[in-house]
């Protein structure tokens, strides 16, 4: 299938979110950082417990990303297959995010199998948050249940 092209525009305002121990910090656009907000919040107070796994990302650091990869020896099929090309990652925009809930191993289909995810596909649409890449997406990326957009 065809992959859905899409030039993503870099973010240029950018809110913390959240920062880990090791001091990695995750940024989203001004109106995706309150609906995150307001999404964790509510899962929460209802016992439901994700974090952000990866949110902005500069088309630089894809480059990065992508470029490390070849080095440990990928090929390049195989890494786009997973990786977007630098410019055309939802990650450009600030919107999309990667999330993540304990007993889960990150950035895999199992997460699908997670109550987070369950609360996801019930409720993230009241804050603005879709899947972007369903099973058999349009866009012919693999099933990505970890990654949700934020479209207001
Ligand atoms: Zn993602």
């Amino acid at each position: 299938m065809e992959r859905g092209l899409v030039l993503q525009p870099e973010a240029k305002d950018l809110v913390l979110i959240a920062a880990d121990e090791d001091g990695r910090e995750y940024h989203l656009e001004p109106h995706a950082a309150g609906a995150w907000f307001k999404m964790h919040e509510t899962a929460k107070a209802q016992g439901i417990d994700f974090f952000v796994v990866s949110a902005f990302r500069s088309v630089d650091r894809q480059v990065e990303i992508i470029q490390r990869k070849k080095l440990s020896g990928l090929p390049l099929e195989q890494i786009l297959a997973v990786s977007a090309i630098p410019g055309y990652s939802e990650h450009h925009t600030g919107r999309a995010i990667d999330i993540g809930t304990e007993n889960c191993a990150l950035l895999e289909e199992a997460f699908e199998q997670t109550e987070s995810f369950q609360w996801l596909v019930q409720y993230a649409k009241q804050f603005g948050f879709i899947m972007s890449f369903p099973r058999n997406n349009i866009y012919g990326y693999q099933y990505e249940p970890w990654h949700w957009y934020y479209q207001g």
